[in-house]
C-alpha cells in the first residue's frame, strides 16, 4: 500500500477533508479504514490521536483511534452505518473540541521550551505530555532549590508575555543539515532523507510533528504548575486556561 499523505503536517488546522478509501480491513475485532490522505492526527509526539467520523453517500465510519505505522495511518474504528468500497469518495470530520484541546496544550507544552531558552537555562528539551491530563515537558537537566521555588512564575510571565505578544504560528520543511539555524536544539532521533517539519513561534523553532493553534493568543492563559527534578530530568508541569 503507498503511504498516506499526512495532509495534518501542512495544514495543521484542517479539520474537514475529502478524501478517497484505499482498503478496509477487519483485524483484532476492529475495523481499520486506509485512506490516500489524512487530516486525522495519529497518536504521537506526546499528542493524542483525534477522533471523527468519515463518511459517504454508502456509509459512515465511527473513528475511535489513529495511529501510524511505517507510513500508513490507521483509522480505527466501526461503521455505524452502511460500508465503503475501496476508491470511493468519503468527507473526513474532525472532533474539532478534541483536537482544539490537544492543539493548545501542544503548542502551551513548546511554549515553556521557548521560555526555558529564554530564561537562559541550560536544559535540553526532552519528550513532552501534552495529554489533556497533567501535561508536562522534560528536559535533561535539573533545577535548584530557588529554581523549584522561583522559576514557575518567571516561565509563566514570559509564556503569558508571548500569548499577550499574539505571535503567529508557522510551519517550515527543513533540510536536516539546515536544522540548527532555526532550532537551538535538534534531536538526535531525526530522520535522514525527507525534510523536517519545525514549528515556529516567531523566530523560535522546534522539530515538531503535532499539530497547534494559529496564533499564540488562542492559548489565552498559561499556568506553570511545578517544576520538580525525576532523575537526571527536571520536569515542568503546564496547563492552559480550560
Ligand atoms: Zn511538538
Amino acid at each position: 500500500m503507498k503511504s498516506t499523505e499526512l495532509i495534518y503536517l501542512e495544514n495543521f488546522r484542517q479539520t474537514e477533508a475529502e478524501a478517497t478509501v484505499v482498503d478496509i480491513v477487519e483485524e483484532d475485532d476492529k475495523t481499520i479504514v486506509y485512506l490516500d490522505g489524512t487530516i486525522f492526527y495519529p497518536q504521537g509526539g506526546g499528542q493524542p490521536y483525534d477522533k471523527g467520523t468519515i463518511e459517504s453517500t454508502n456509509g459512515k465510519f465511527i473513528v475511535d483511534e489513529v495511529r501510524y505505522l511505517e507510513g500508513l495511518v490507521k483509522h480505527i474504528g466501526s461503521f455505524e452505518k452502511g460500508q465503503f468500497a475501496k476508491g470511493e469518495k468519503v468527507k473526513c470530520l474532525v472532533d474539532v473540541e478534541r483536537r482544539e484541546l490537544h492543539s493548545r496544550l501542544h503548542s502551551a507544552g513548546h511554549l515553556v521550551d521557548m521560555a526555558v531558552e529564554e530564561s537562559g537555562l541550560e536544559w535540553i528539551p526532552g519528550k513532552g505530555f501534552h495529554f489533556p491530563d497533567g501535561p508536562y515537558v522534560e528536559y535533561e537537566g535539573n533545577a535548584d532549590d530557588v529554581q523549584r521555588n522561583e522559576l514557575p512564575a518567571k516561565l509563566e510571565e514570559i509564556c503569558n508575555k508571548h500569548i499577550a505578544e499574539s505571535i503567529e504560528v508557522e510551519v517550515k520543511f527543513v533540510a536536516k543539515d539546515k536544522l540548527k539555524e532555526i532550532c537551538k536544539n535538534v534531536p538526535t532521533n531525526i530522520p535522514e532523507g525527507k525534510p523536517t517539519r519545525v514549528v515556529m513561534f516567531g523566530t523560535f523553532g522546534v522539530p515538531c510533528g503535532g499539530t497547534h493553534v494559529e496564533n499564540l493568543k488562542d492559548l489565552k492563559h498559561e499556568i506553570i504548575r511545578k517544576i520538580k527534578n525525576d532523575g537526571t530530568s527536571v520536569r515542568v508541569a503546564y496547563d492552559v486556561d480550560r
